[in-house]
């Protein structure tokens, strides 16, 4: 195993934009060992200072919608404006399956070629709330690495939308014409929570339907009631492919940014998602301490057993469970 750094040189590190230490202290954060977390802690707080500085974009939609042809050519866009880039992903396949549907190798090359760039894939074995923390700490470490917009990634098949939306500023929802609603499996409140709806692969003879939709889209819409951030959810066109509609979305990414930061949203904003941030904290925290506990571990299989054949009202069983727990945080 690798020697781990001192808090100061990891600190130091990021500061200073290094990406092998950013990529070691990322992987602090991922760690589930208790040295690797107190570490991680403490170079957290010392780059608190330096955080907080960047636009953070989610973006979703289903696969094969064109997320990371899109980020790339958003990505190469804004380095090309010498700005730096973070890609980070939340891929919530790398529980069930061991493999994840975003992490392929081949995904955004050039992009992770460009200097300006950091791309990283969740981490694997991680629960969605896993993945939800370490993505969270993984944004202010890039930040305090000195990156000025942070894409945050995610498939559009259920919980991680949520989690990705209470984690950025501008929310980017991708979709393609004439596929239909049900068929790309967009729900109604994912809609709802899009700042922006890109219509994608605008190009060829799907030009003309991506029009088309645009409007279906955009009268979809109406019905909504307006978001809290007093903007009103564009729907536009791009091809990720060609690379149309990339720098006009920026555009809007950036009139978005302005305009919430002027009627006072975009820190309001903020200041809700690091509540949340705290309450799922406390909340993942407690749970871990429950089933990590080994006099829980030991009682556990028995009252499992004893819902399951029926013998025990689930609440009663969880009751005593919680019981058991209290008594034992006593000694
Ligand atoms: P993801 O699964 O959402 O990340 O989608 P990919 O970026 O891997 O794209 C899926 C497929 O759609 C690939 O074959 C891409 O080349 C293609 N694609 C992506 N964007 C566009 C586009 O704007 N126009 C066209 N015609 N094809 C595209």
């Amino acid at each position: 195993m690798r020697q781990r750094l001192t808090v100061e040189a990891y600190t130091q590190g990021i500061l200073s934009g290094d990406r092998i230490i950013l990529s070691r202290a990322i992987t602090l954060i991922e760690s589930k060992l208790k040295n690797d977390k107190i570490l991680a802690k403490s170079v957290l707080e010392n780059i608190l200072p330096n955080t907080g500085n960047s636009m953070r974009v989610g973006i979703t939609g289903v696969p094969g919608v064109g997320k990371s042809t899109f980020i790339e050519a958003l990505g190469k866009h804004i380095t090309s404006l010498k700005k730096k880039v973070a890609v980070l992903t939340i891929d919530p396949s790398s529980k069930k399956t061991g493999g994840s549907i975003l992490a392929d190798k081949t995904r955004m090359e050039e992009l992770s070629r460009d200097p300006l760039a950091f791309i990283r894939p969740s981490a694997s074995g991680l629960s969605l709330g896993g993945v939800a923390r370490s993505t969270r700490e993984t944004m202010l470490l890039c930040e305090a690495a000195g990156y000025e917009v942070i894409i945050i990634e995610t498939v559009g098949v259920g919980q991680s939308e949520t989690l990705v939306k209470g984690m950025s500023d501008f929310f980017l929802l991708l979709m393609l014409a004439g596929a239909g609603d049900e068929i790309q499996g967009i729900k109604k409140g994912i809609m709802e929570m899009a700042d922006a709806v890109a219509i994608n692969k605008a190009d060829g003879a799907n030009k003309v339907l991506a029009e088309q939709a645009v409007t279906e889209y955009q009268n979809a819409l109406h019905l909504f009631p307006k978001s809290d951030s007093d903007f009103i959810t564009k729907v536009v066109t791009c091809s990720a492919l060609e690379g149309t509609g990339i720098a006009s979305l920026w555009e809007l990414i950036m009139e978005y940014q302005q305009s919430t930061i002027q009627n006072g949203y975009f820190q309001e904003n903020r200041q809700a998602q690091n509540l949340e941030w705290m309450h799922d904290y406390i909340r993942q925290t407690l749970e871990e301490q429950f089933y990590e506990n080994t006099i829980i571990k030991k009682a556990i299989a028995t009252s499992e057993k004893s819902v399951k054949e029926g013998n025990e009202l689930p609440v009663t069983a969880a009751e005593r469970l919680l019981d058991i727990f209290r008594k034992s945080l006593m000694k």
